[in-house]
């Protein structure tokens, strides 16, 4: 049986509005669409994963526990069974980390626990931070207008106005023939 395909996620405006740092539930809005994609994906058979910095637990502007509330308002407006995992990193830019974004170790982490295949993941992300991590370990990688996303300058394999898009282009990818011009990285690795 072949390892598992997947999509990691960015979080805050690639998921949700983003919010400086958020630490209140109530403040937390998932983009329309957001369910709909990760269901699709999960019946096309990926895996699906949040990876995201968090550093205002380092620098003490939220606790840990106000980041698991608001995490736990984030899966509740997605709805049951769409994420596989989360992987957070509240590591200060300040201090060398393997795990923060851009570093891919989250990434890397999630496909030893789900024995993910990189080379036909993707993530998706709304900063370059999260394009390089994708880089880094080795998926294609898809930047969504949303959130930051228009202010990076980034190079991804694909520019998607939002998650509903981005996802579009991932189920493209993996199912019916390449479309041609845009799209070298998929057409060459297609199964
Ligand atoms: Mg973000």
């Amino acid at each position: 049986m072949s390892r598992a395909r997947a999509v990691f996620f960015d979080r805050d405006g690639t998921l949700m509005e983003e919010v400086h740092y958020c630490g209140d539930p109530a403040r937390v809005r998932v983009f329309p669409g957001v369910p709909d994609a990760l269901r699709k994906l999960k019946e096309a058979g990926f895996r699906t994963f949040v990876i995201t910095n968090q550093t205002g637990i380092g620098r003490g502007l939220i606790t840990e526990a106000q980041y698991h509330a608001v995490q736990e308002e984030l899966l509740r407006q997605i709805g049951a069974g769409l994420i596989d995992a989360i992987y957070f990193c509240a590591d200060l830019p300040a201090v060398p980390s393997t795990r923060r974004k851009p570093e891919p170790g989250m990434v890397l982490e999630a496909a030893a626990d789900y024995d993910i295949d990189l080379a036909r993941s993707y993530f998706i992300g709304d900063k370059s931070t999260d394009i390089e991590c994708g880089q880094r370990a080795g998926t294609r990688t898809i930047l969504v207008l949303t959130g930051y996303g228009a202010e990076q300058g980034s190079q991804p394999d694909f520019t998607a106005h939002d998650i509903t898009q981005a996802v579009q282009i991932v189920l493209r990818g993996s199912h019916g023939p390449a479309s041609g011009s845009e799209s070298p990285c998929i057409s060459g690795s297609r199964p």
